[in-house]
């Protein structure tokens, strides 16, 4: 690292990667308490509302994840990050609508946010067309439930996890690579992540493959580990308290 940042770039990466530093202490602490290899943990950095620079710094840092919640946002960041020739693997975190299913394969490795059969068929079209043009592997997909049975705030019920499942793993297309929650508002996480990991088991009995358990953001990474997390989400910890739009 330089020891003395100058432009505003060096500034940045500084701060970034002293966060990062943080983040990764987090996490390591959370693996050792709950007896797991932090290597058993990725994180995903979420860049949302951050400029593509941003995306640079994490890369130039060893982040080789990172995610988005919004496709208007997404895919032209995608594109400058691409255009300058920096590798990274997109996760696609956020709400999703059926008509943004083609732009989101044409960026995204993994979706994390699918919580109904119409975007199991959409993603299923989108992506059937894109290896038209040339062999791409199956997307992973990950299905999310919500926890506190509010489905109005993205995810699926527990009671349509298994036909959902069902659904992804029949798509050649798709790979039906695990769940992914957010913890409820004003609930212990804990206990949220919890019935998450009970979820996951059950998965895993009908799709033994599916073994990818994303959750756990900023404020409650340590739970999340704690229960079984191989994916945690952060962003503000990262890169800075987001506006209120984020
Ligand atoms: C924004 C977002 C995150 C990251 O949240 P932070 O609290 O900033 O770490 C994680 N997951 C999803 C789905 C998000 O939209």
């Amino acid at each position: 690292m330089n020891p003395d940042p100058e432009t505003p770039f060096e500034v940045r990466r500084a701060e970034i990667a002293g966060n990062l530093e943080k983040v990764r202490a987090r996490i390591a602490t959370a693996c050792r308490s709950a007896g797991r290899d932090p290597d058993e943990v990725t994180l995903v950095a979420v860049t949302k509302t951050y400029p593509a620079d941003d995306v640079g710094h994490l890369a130039a840092l060893g982040v080789r994840d990172v995610g988005e919640n919004r496709d208007q946002e997404a895919a032209p960041k995608a594109e400058t990050v691409a255009a300058a020739g920096v590798e990274v693997r997109w996760h696609y975190v956020g709400r999703l609508q059926r008509n943004k299913c083609r732009s989101v394969v044409g960026y995204a490795s993994v979706v994390h946010s699918v919580d109904r059969l119409p975007l199991v068929e959409a993603l299923d079209r989108a992506r059937d067309e894109a290896s038209r043009a040339g062999g791409v592997p199956p997307l992973d997909v990950l299905v999310q439930c919500s926890l506190d049975g509010d489905t109005r705030r993205g995810g699926a019920d527990l009671a349509d996890l298994p036909a959902l499942a069902a659904a992804v793993a029949a798509r050649s297309t798709l790979r039906l690579a695990g769940l992914m929650a957010v913890a409820p508002l004003g609930e212990s996480p804990d206990r949220a992540f919890a019935v998450l990991a009970r979820a996951a088991a059950d998965l895993r009995r009908d799709h033994p493959m599916a073994t990818l358990v994303s959750a756990g953001m900023s404020a409650d990474l340590e739970a999340a580990i704690a229960h079984g997390a191989t994916h945690v989400r952060v962003g503000s910890a990262l890169l800075g308290t987001r506006p209120l739009l984020g």
